[in-house]
This record gives structure tokens, sequence and C-alpha cells, in this order.
């Protein structure tokens, strides 16, 4: 079978621990995820989850709650002992765990069975890429401002959704670098022109239309759902930051 090629937003393939003792749901899992272009590695069982994390290359743990071993809460206990790796829960909907005992756990994220293979993607990919810029920020000089799931980078002129860094053009950097000095607020076009177009004063306010609709195409390329630009009929835009 040929591998799908990853889009160009795709982070470098990242391998996969999956582990659900259901080898049809593993199957429902583990095939939109190849097609993307991630490896997946299978385990039925929890018992070995750590030791096979420890032993590296690894980038993401999908780990089902009801596993007939150990559990996939003690799972996530025993890696969050010596791991910051990226892990996300497998639930059926009739565990109905909540959001808070995830977190208490140490866990990244959540997902109640049955859910499309587009969320799963979507989820895993958003999971994959703050990993890594929370690792690559680490590392960084510190000029980064963080929004909800946008991170503003001013004086590289850089804005990342999710993690993924964003190929703007300039009017598109500059529309939704004011966006995000105020998320939630409304700005008219005549006030995104003046601020964003100020050395094009020839522009008409379809201008910004136009690059909104361009930049929402972007942030739907990070994330297919993600809409976080808000029209407000009549009177102009806002931004929510998630
Ligand atoms: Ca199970």
């Amino acid at each position: 079978m040929l591998a799908a090629m990853p889009d160009s937003n795709a982070p470098a393939p990242s391998t996969i621990l999956l582990v659900e003792d259901d080898l049809a749901i593993a199957e429902t899992i583990a095939y939109p995820l190849r097609a993307e272009g991630y490896a997946v590695e299978h385990h039925l069982l929890g018992g070995g989850v750590a030791g096979r994390v420890r032993a590296g290359g690894i980038d993401l743990v999908l780990l089902d709650v009801g596993l007939p071993d150990i559990g996939g809460f003690e799972v996530c206990r025993q890696l969050r002992a010596f791991s910051a790796l990226p892990v996300v829960f497998l639930t059926a909907r009739s565990e109905e765990i909540d959001r808070v005992l995830c977190l208490e756990l140490g866990a990244d994220d959540y997902i109640a069975k049955p859910f499309s293979p587009r969320e799963l993607v979507a989820r895993v990919r958003a999971r994959l890429r703050r990993h890594q810029a929370a690792q690559e920020g680490a590392a960084g000089d510190g000029a980064t401002v963080r929004h909800g799931r946008f991170e503003h980078d001013p004086p590289a002129r850089r804005i990342r959704f999710d993690g993924a860094s964003l190929d703007l053009t300039r009017y598109e950097y500059a529309l939704l670098a004011e966006l995000l000095r105020r998320p939630g607020a409304i700005l008219s076009r005549a006030q995104l022109l003046d601020r964003a177009w100020e050395d094009a004063p020839d522009s008409g306010e379809r201008t910004v239309d136009t690059h909104v609709k361009t930049l929402r195409a972007k942030l739907r390329r990070v994330d297919a759902d993600a809409d976080p630009i808000r029209t407000h009929r009549g009177i102009g835009y806002s931004l929510d930051a998630g």
C-alpha cells in the first residue's frame, strides 16, 4: 500500500503508539493516521507501554482507557513518571470521563468513541504540533506572545496556529496581527484598512474581505474545522483566539 504524501503543513513523519485491545477499533484508528503519513505501532495491552516509550522513537501515545490488563489511566501515570510525551486518551462514551480527570492524570487530550477519522487526525496533528512548538519555544528567544491557539512572534513577523507556522503574505500577516492585538474586539473594515494597509491607501474594503478569505483557508489547512475569524455582518471582523 502506498502511503499518502503528507501535505506541506504536515510535520516530519511521526510515530504514534496506539494502545487498543479492540482490533476492529484499532484498525479504524490506524488507517486514517497511516494515510496521513504517520507511522502507527499497535499494542494490545498496557503493560509494555512504558518500557516501549522508554526505548525511544515514539512521538505520541493514543491510549484506550479500558484495557484488559492495567488500564489506560495507570499506563498514563507510569508514563508521566518519566516522560512529557503527548498522551491522548480514547474513551467509550459510556465511560464519560471528563477533561478535568484526564488533565489531572497528565493526559493532553481525550477523544470519545465513536469519532470521525478526520477529527482523530486533526486532534493528533494538533497535539504533535503543540508538543513540537513547546520544545522549540523552550529554546526560543522569548519574543513570542501566545494568544490561545495562536503564537505571535512580532520581530520575526511570524504567526503560528496550533504550533504550525502560517505561510502568510505581507497583508495577511498585517491583518491577522491587528486582529490578534485584541482578541474578541470587533474591528471595522475601515479600521483594518487603516492599520494593516497604511502604506497602500488606495485599497478598498473588498480587499479586507479577500484577505480574510485567504487567511481562513490557511487556518483550515491546519485544522479543517477551525474558523477563528468571526464575521459581524455590516460591522466588521473579530478574532476568537481559542
Ligand atoms: Ca478497550
